[in-house]
Order: structure tokens, then sequence, then C-alpha cells
């Protein structure tokens, strides 16, 4: 039987890992006790009109763990099962993210229970406005700069810059990022989770000596990072073998028609309704492949499933997809596992490149964007694979020490432990 708390607890396995984190890096219990929580959390009620006249009232959240390096920067989710410390814990991923690429942002994180599927268009921008509304005291291009995550996107973001500038009466783009090219967003932000994920895939290979061409790949979850990463593992020669979604997933030892799917697949990224023969479940991360990639939610690798895993690598493109329980065996069984907070911050990097663009208002080529988010994925994964192997820890435990070293030396300098 699997732990509940293993599978439900992303908050403590959290404080874990930034805890044994610190001690190796010979900071006090005090840094512990300032780290292990964000500073600030912001609860919200947002009452919408809904299209059918009623007033619906939604609770929403906003995180900041940490601001000793700068602003907090971190996105904001639409799930229905959005709660208080599923939003801290991402505050706090945030944190290490930024710090693993060197980025000047502490981290933040927002979200919203509600579920997008089952609401209009129309309802979705007055919920995304009334959130703004709700934060709009604590947030801020100088305080902290919300972006797409979970089930949210470039249009609601629009509409969020939007009720922030009409709040503050001044045109401020700089406020949020993941915006659409016109009002100030980046080139290549839309898919820059993805693009960060297929550069930490390109390592990994590179260190475990197995080639991309024709290595085969497993793709959970169809949204936003799954979509974009199944079309450039699949431009690059390697055989996309599975993919899931909300109902399920698809699985084809010759390889999936990815074009298809990514042709047929709706705003949301479900595309395997069209199918008859689907995996139920979770059981497309059991397949047999070389590498894993799960890009949908928390908690889906566990000590249940870990020893049923076939893959050789694990990329995880989600943020939170394995316990820390599952880590471990994980391990031990030598599967190489690029952990979240190094292997999904390509998002974070090209929304702090939006934002930069946003304060000079003088904007980059694609190109440029695109090279930019080589360098630094490249570095980051360079950085946390020799810690993993001058100090032999794991690759998260090595990119949580990386990721909270800066954060908790600019608290020293501050003078706040
Ligand atoms: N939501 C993304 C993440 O979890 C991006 C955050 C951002 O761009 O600020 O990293």
């Amino acid at each position: 039987m699997a732990n509940p708390v293993e599978n439900v607890n992303v908050l403590h396995a959290t404080q874990v890992v930034i805890e044994e984190a610190l001690k190796r890096l010979g900071f006090s219990e005090e840094m512990y006790e300032l780290l292990k929580e964000p500073l600030r959390l912001l609860t919200v009620r947002i009452p919408v009109r809904m299209d059918d006249g009623k007033v619906k009232v939604f609770t929403g959240y906003r995180a900041q763990h940490n601001d000793a390096v700068g602003p907090t920067k971190g996105g904001v989710r639409f799930h229905p099962d959005v709660n208080e410390d599923e939003v801290k814990a991402l505050s706090m991923w945030m944190s290490i993210k930024c710090g693993i690429v060197d980025l000047p942002y502490g981290g933040g994180k927002g979200g919203i229970i509600c579920d997008p599927r089952q609401m209009s268009f129309r309802e979705l921008e007055r919920l995304s406005r009334g959130y703004v509304r709700a934060i709009s005291q604590l947030v801020g291009p100088t305080k902290d700069i919300p972006a797409p995550d979970v089930m949210t996107n470039s249009q609601i973001m629009a509409w969020m810059m939007d009720e922030y500038s009409r709040i503050r009466e001044f045109d401020a783009p700089g406020f949020i990022t993941g915006k659409p090219l016109v009002l100030g967003g980046s080139h290549g932000r839309e898919t820059a989770t993805a693009k960060g994920v297929t550069i930490a895939i390109n390592k990994a290979l590179e260190k475990q000596g197995i080639p991309l061409e024709g290595a085969k790949v497993v793709i959970q979850g169809f949204g936003n990072a799954g979509s974009y990463l199944s079309k450039f593992m699949h431009e690059s020669g390697a055989k996309v073998v599975g993919i899931s979604d909300v109902h399920g997933g698809l699985y084809d030892p010759d390889g999936l028609d990815i074009e298809y799917l990514l042709d047929r697949r709706d705003s949301f990224g479900a595309v395997t309704n069209l199918f008859q023969n689907r995996l139920p479940g979770k059981e497309i991360l059991e397949q047999e492949c070389d590498i894993l990639v799960p890009a949908a939610v928390e908690n889906q690798i566990t000590s249940e499933n870990a020893g049923r895993i076939r893959a050789k690598i694990i990329v995880e493109a989600a943020n939170g997809p394995t316990t820390l329980e599952a880590t471990k065996i994980l391990t031990e069984r030598g599967v190489f596992l690029v952990p979240d907070v190094l292997a999904n911050a390509g998002g974070v990097v090209v929304s702090y490149f939006e934002w930069v663009q946003n304060n000079q208002g003088y904007y980059w080529t694609e190109d440029e964007v695109h090279a930019k988010l080589q360098d630094v994925m490249e570095m980051a994964f360079e950085n946390v694979y020799n810690v993993h192997i001058t100090r032999s820890v794991d690759m998260r435990l090595a990119a949580y020490m990386i990721g909270v070293r800066k954060m908790a030396e600019a608290a020293r300098f501050r003078g706040w432990v």
C-alpha cells in the first residue's frame, strides 16, 4: 500500500529536501525556519457573475515564498484540485528553480479552485479580472510577477495585464509574463518549457551515452509542455511511442502519429478521447521506453508504481510528479532522473527574458531568445550534474543545493537570519 502522506503532501516533501539541502550546505536551523514556508500567503474570494445571471464565488491564492533575491515570480493555475499546501509548495519550487537558472527572483505561485473546461470565455475573463483585483495590492512588476501554469494561457495573461493596468492607470506589461506577442509577450515563451525540457533530455542522453535518434519517448500529459515537447522530440528524430491526457493513454512501439494528435487536441490538451484503445489511468507511465516525461500534475510516480517504471531516464516536465519515496526507489534501480526544478525551468527563464524586454522596451528576435535559453539551461544542467557527482547526492538534492544557496545567502546578507 502506498503511504497516503507520501501521495498527498507536496509541501511536506518540499520541506524535507530544502532542509537536507541547507544542512549539506552548512546553513543553520534558523535558515530552514525562514525558508520552510512562504513569507506570505493571500487567500481571496472572487465573486463572478456567471452567464446564467447567478453569482458564483471562487477561492484563489497567491503565495510568495521568499523575496530576498528579488521580486517573486511564478504562474497562476486554474484547476479544481488547487489547495493551500499545493500553492505553497509550488511557490517554493519556483524559488529553487529561479536559483538553479540564476534569475534575480524569488518564487511565487497562484491558483484558483475552478474548472476552466466547464466555463465560458466571458466567465473566464471575469474570473481572471476578479483575481487580479483581489491580489492587486500584493503584486506588480517589481513585487511579484505572475505567468501561465496549468490550464491558463496567453489570453488569460492578457486580461490580467489589462485589469492591472486599469487599476494602476498606466500600461504595465511587466506585471505579468506569457502574454500574447502584440501585448509585449516574448518570442519563444509559448514553447519555452518544452524547449527547456528538450535541452535537458539532450543533456541527460549525453550523460547516459544514449543517442537521441530513435530513442523511445513516453510523455504523460498533452498540455502546453507535453504537446510542444512531443513535436520537438518527433522533429529531432526521437520516437514518441506514448502520450496521455486526462482521458487515458495511447501507446504504439512503432511511434505515434504526432502531427495528427497535435492537430486534433483541444485547447486543454485532450485528444485520446477520439480513440477507442486507450490505456486507463496512469498506465502510460509503465510502458517500455528510454525516456519518460511526466508533463501533467503532481504525485504521479509513487512508491506504488515506481518499481514498474521501465524507462532509463525520467525528465520531469511537470512540477512535483515524483514523490520522494519513488525518487529513492528509482535511484536505487539506476534510473537517471532530471528533477522538475531543473528540467522545466525553461518556462520561467523565458518569462524573465519577457520581463527584461518589457522593462527596457526593446524586443529580441526568436533566435536571440533561443540562443540565450540554450546557454542558461546547459549551464544549469552542468552545475547540477557536477554537484550530483562530486557530492554523491541524487539529482534532486543536487538541484536543491544549488537552488537554495543564493536565496539563503541573500537572506543572510540582508540580516534576516
Ligand atoms: N508556471 C511555470 C512554472 O511552473 C512558469 C512560471 C513563470 O514563467 O513565471 O515554472
